[in-house]
């Protein structure tokens, strides 16, 4: 099956080239320069077409204290294509007594037959199953090369010992370890004066989780990886400080990579005075405009490394359940779908090189988990996957018109430039004219490769 994605602008790493992208069987043929003969074609007149976006850090159906997250495999995939969206990796996490690879086949499991566009895996490694180092090496014999260690939450935390002990056996297989870091002494003992203090609001869950905990984690962590040597890649890294700390790290020529989210980058502290406040609670919080500043300011200096959403929603009656307590808020936000034009909106308000935006969301989460050149680029021998974005339009977000199972946006009423025209998964049409166009979900799960090194420069 052929097929032409005609008169668009291919946005890579050096930037716009006007080509036709020919495809054959899913798989990129050619870019030409010169006009193609006729055949089944999309039309990106006008348009830019990037490489499809690669969601590295999702949960579909996750639960969060009690609580479950509310997309699927089904909705959430779609949903990510409408937002350009053409590859998700979710996580796996061991149930008490479960093997890794046992976790990995049931949320394959999950996935299989139910996603719309391609996924692959993270393992968590939980208190009760980090230290398991043939399960490690047969999770990177079936394609799962990333391994997420938890600094906070009871249920998933290592303790420093625990932290090296897993990271040593992680780079002995050969695998990336994830980190989300935040200071789990800090922020339960802070809470616990919170509370005491009746300042139990939005922005107490901000005082709990403020930089310095997140600042503290990312330290600790580093003097393990400079120990360990084990490659790291930073989720969801919300504060400026904890920037500093990973980009010094990096100029030592550590093997560090970070993610920050869409949230941290469009959204600041000001949220925490809204009526709704407490819907906003993510963790790591939100942080201060200082901080937000300071992201920006990694992502323009080439420092940040990918851009990725925790995409983790939950409706406005189960935010709500705890309005005036927010230690009883399930923490998460829906983002999958609204990536691209939020960061379209804020590349062009900043005048940032588009190709730069490509890298970010596309060509280094590829090459960090171990996808590359397979996705992450449009290119002779790549999976055809990408997105056709008319630059010439305007909307402004609102949850109703969006397709994420859940019914209230953090970014309600927020204008944007641009919209998703087209997208092709692997050659199949998922959406033209901004429609749905998808049949059966043709999603297939993707055996990844080796961490390329951390290619970002430090700051
Ligand atoms: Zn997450």
């Amino acid at each position: 099956m052929s097929l032409v994605v005609r008169g668009g602008h291919v946005v890579g790493p050096g930037g716009l080239c006007r080509a036709d992208v020919l495809m054959e069987d899913g798989i990129v043929q050619a870019l030409s320069r010169h006009g193609t003969p006729s055949g089944r074609g999309v039309d990106a007149g006008g348009c830019l077409v990037f490489p499809g976006l690669i969601d590295t850090h999702v949960h579909m159906g996750f639960e969060a204290g009690g609580v479950l997250s509310t997309d699927d495999f089904a909705s959430g995939s779609r949903a990510a294509a409408f937002g350009g969206v053409t590859t998700l990796i979710d996580y796996a996490l061991p149930m008490r007594g479960e093997t890794l690879a046992a976790a990995l086949h049931s949320r394959r499991a999950a996935a299989e037959g139910r996603c719309h566009v391609d996924y692959g895996l993270h393992v968590i490694l939980p208190p009760y199953r980090y230290n398991q180092p043939i399960e490690i090496v047969q999770c990177l014999e079936t394609g799962a090369t990333s391994f997420k260690l938890f600094t906070i939450y009871p249920d998933l935390r290592l303790g420093a010992g625990e932290l090296f002990e897993a990271m040593s056996w992680i780079v002995r297989a050969g695998g990336l370890a994830l980190v989300h870091a935040e200071d789990a002494e800090f922020v339960e003992s802070r809470t616990r004066v919170l509370v005491e203090q009746g300042a139990t609001g939005a922005d107490g869950h901000l005082a709990s989780r403020p930089a310095v905990a997140e600042a503290m984690a990312v330290a600790r962590v580093l003097h393990l990886q400079a120990e360990t040597g084990c490659p790291v890649h930073f989720v969801h890294i919300s504060s400026g400080t904890a920037a500093q700390l990973i980009g010094e790290a990096k100029a030592r020529g550590a093997d560090v990579s970070w993610e920050t989210c869409p949230h941290y980058l469009v959204l600041d502290a000001a949220v925490c005075r809204r009526a709704d406040a407490h819907r906003y609670l993510v963790s790591p919080a939100i942080k201060t405009r200082e901080d937000r500043a300071a992201l920006w300011a990694a992502l323009q200096g080439g420092e940040l490394d990918t851009v990725a959403t925790d995409h983790c929603p939950f409706t406005a009656a189960q935010k709500d359940a705890g309005r005036d307590d927010f230690t009883r808020v399930p923490t998460g936000l829906p983002g999958v779908e609204t990536t691209l034009p939020l960061l379209y909106t804020e590349w062009q308000d900043r005048g940032l090189d588009l190709g730069r935006l490509a890298v970010v969301t596309s060509q280094t989460p590829a090459q960090r988990f171990g996808l590359y050149p397979r996705k992450g680029i449009v290119a002779p021998g790549s999976d055809a996957d990408l997105v056709v974005y008319d630059p010439g339009t305007r909307g402004v977000i609102r949850a109703e018109a969006l397709h994420m199972n859940v019914d209230w946006s953090p970014y309600e009423g927020r204008s944007y430039r641009g919209s998703v025209r087209a997208v092709v998964s692997r050659g199949r049409v998922l959406i033209e004219d901004g429609t749905w166009c998808g049949e059966e979900p043709g999603g297939t799960y993707l055996p990844r490769g080796s961490a390329v090194r951390a290619v970002a420069q430090g700051g």
